[in-house]
């Protein structure tokens, strides 16, 4: 009685595992679906520049992602749903989706926020001067749409010794195995 109650539960176990995997895929692509829809500035593959208000990002982006980007906002350390993760991918800017970084660029670092060694490409994020809150920092913003994503230290890992301190809500993640 008791090897089929323990056989039991190690099936529901790995029943609620898959589940649980192939939810997450469908996840990331019904998220991506929902804004190509709800924002019309959301491309993977267009790379013109924009120059929106904010009144309008704020009608097409979700709050969290609006006080982050367009209002230049901190995700508290550590709560990001990218700092620690591993898995292969793409990472795109969660306003519109410009591709700013691989996976194969992501580093282990102890600061609480996804970080980077080294950007897409030139062109796929931009840098301006920070003076806020009495430090002097490298702001990294979108190179498409100009939204705030984090900022950039010296700090960082070779090859490049760069470290791109992102916040995980200015990221939308596409693993590999989503096609
Ligand atoms: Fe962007």
């Amino acid at each position: 009685m008791k090897l089929i109650a323990v056989c039991s539960v190690l099936i529901l176990l790995l029943t609620q595992c898959s589940n649980s995997n192939s939810q997450t895929a469908q996840t990331v692509t019904t998220t991506k679906q929902t804004m190509e829809t709800k924002n019309p500035y959301y491309s993977h593959t267009d790379t013109n520049t924009l120059d929106v208000s904010n009144d309008e990002w704020k009608k097409v982006l979700p709050d969290d992602v609006y006080q982050i980007m367009r209002l230049k906002q901190t995700e508290r350390a550590f709560t990001g749903k990218y700092w620690e993760t591993e898995t292969q991918g793409n990472y795109y800017c969660a306003s519109c989706g410009n591709h700013l970084f691989k996976s194969t660029s992501k580093f282990s670092s102890s600061c609480g926020w996804p970080s980077f060694f080294e950007q897409l490409n030139s062109k796929s994020v931009v840098f301006e001067r920070d003076t806020s809150y009495g430090m002097i920092r490298e702001e990294a913003l979108c190179g498409r749409c100009g939204g705030h994503l984090g900022h950039r230290f010296d700090d960082g890992p070779p090859p490049t010794n760069m470290r791109y301190c992102m916040n995980s809500i200015a990221l939308d993640f596409v693993p590999d195995t989503v096609k």
